[in-house]
């Protein structure tokens, strides 16, 4: 089949490479000038264990089986990682309830090498941290996301797929047996395909609004949860990734390591209703309140502003988490087209594993 990508983040990327591995003619379609230009490149760079992601949910099955496949990939790629594991903490009483629950719930979505620890342990582990007890996670690592992004798109070139950047795709109208495709930009014109992903991230319900014949009513809605992160300025004192509980619409303000080891904190939740990429240094008195309740020797102005994301949520504040929307043909009626919505945390880990079971949608 001839294969239409639309979006080079880490989900079109590994949606390409899996197309182009199962022998289709694959062509990605990118609107801004070079890959990870979108969400992908505005995360915590963390390969999750799976733990907290209700059981059975795409969520779930895809983080745990796309996490053990990413570590494959980064061994027989050469993509640098590091298993540096993660402590999930608590500092009063309710906490540790909920990381009782956290551990319950990664044993039942099959997550290996979870362990409760009471504080002491964890103190032995990270001499500067308080609490009073903690889920420690084996399988959880940090990963340089652009490098296994550039060992995806070489991949794909490898298997004679290709990019063509700076150009979005306008419209989308089904003419049996092909979709019909107009593009903007650089390579303006149209094309014909006999499939089509929409992995756009934040444009994924724009695009499909545009897709003639599409059920308006299948289109979900669009939620911005910006996430901000501070930098440390000073020498990083932990050398495993340690977070809280988690909070309404994210994983909590935790620490954060890249494989230089230099040490950050986010991401919190901002619900906001227009895509803007500066961090309010305001925020930073947030992050001290809370990061002290696991780090009592946080340095006053250690804080800088650094970057922020923003996760393609599908609800809102107080309304639960949704899970990853694959809508296929059985969900919409159009044949050979798959529209991937709310792909947030933990979409990175997830890619490979979501990948194969979007290509299967396109060849049955
Ligand atoms: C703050 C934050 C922290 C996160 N931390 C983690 C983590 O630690 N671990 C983890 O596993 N996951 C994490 N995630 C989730 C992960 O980053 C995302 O799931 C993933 O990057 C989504 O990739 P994507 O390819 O769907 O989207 P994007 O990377 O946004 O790619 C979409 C691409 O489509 C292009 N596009 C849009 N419209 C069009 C169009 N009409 N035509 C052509 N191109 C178009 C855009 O330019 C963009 O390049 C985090 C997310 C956020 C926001």
């Amino acid at each position: 089949m001839q294969v239409l990508v639309v979006g080079a983040g880490v989900i079109g990327l590994a949606v390409a490479r899996a197309a182009a591995l199962a022998g289709h003619d694959v062509t990605v379609a990118e609107a801004t000038g070079g890959i990870a230009n979108g969400v992908s490149s505005r995360n915590s760079e963390v390969i999750h264990a799976g733990l907290y992601y209700p059981t059975d949910t795409k969520r779930a099955v895809h983080c745990v089986r796309g996490r053990r496949m990413l570590y494959d990939f980064c061994a027989s790629h050469g993509v640098a990682h590091k298993k540096c594991g993660k402590l999930v903490v608590a500092t009063n009483e309710a906490e540790l309830l909920k990381v009782e629950s956290i551990k319950a719930q990664a044993e039942k979505n099959g997550v290996e090498n979870t362990e409760m620890i009471g504080g002491n342990a964890a103190r032995t582990m990270e001499e500067e941290l308080f609490c009073i007890g903690a889920l420690w996670s084996a399988e959880t690592g940090i990963i340089d996301s652009h490098g296994y992004m550039l060992a995806l798109w070489g991949e794909l070139q490898d298997r004679g797929g290709m990019i063509a950047f700076e150009t979005p795709v306008e419209r989308l109208t089904y003419k049996a047996p092909h979709w019909h495709v107009q593009f903007g930009g650089r390579d303006a014109g149209s094309a014909e395909f006999d499939a089509v992903v929409n992995a756009a991230g934040l444009g994924a319900q724009a695009l499909a609004r545009r897709i003639d014949t599409y059920p308006a009513g299948k289109v979900p809605r669009l939620v911005l949860g910006k996430g901000n992160y501070f930098g440390f300025a000073g020498r990083p004192v932990f050398s495993r990734l340690i977070y809280p509980t988690p909070i309404d619409g994210g994983l909590g303000v935790h620490v954060t390591l890249d494989l230089a080891g230099r040490m950050r904190f986010g991401p919190d939740v901002e619900w906001i209703s227009e895509e803007n990429y500066s961090v309010d240094p305001r925020r930073a008195d947030s992050f001290y309140d809370r990061i002290r309740t696991y780090w009592p020797g946080l340095p006053v102005g250690s804080l800088v502003p650094d970057y922020c994301g923003i996760r393609p949520k599908l609800t809102g504040p107080g309304e639960g988490q949704a899970d990853f929307m694959i809508a296929a043909e059985p969900d919409h009626g159009l044949p050979r087209l798959v529209n991937l919505f709310g792909i947030e945390s933990p979409g990175l880990t997830s890619s490979l594993s979501l990948a194969e079971e979007i290509v299967g949608y396109l060849e049955h």
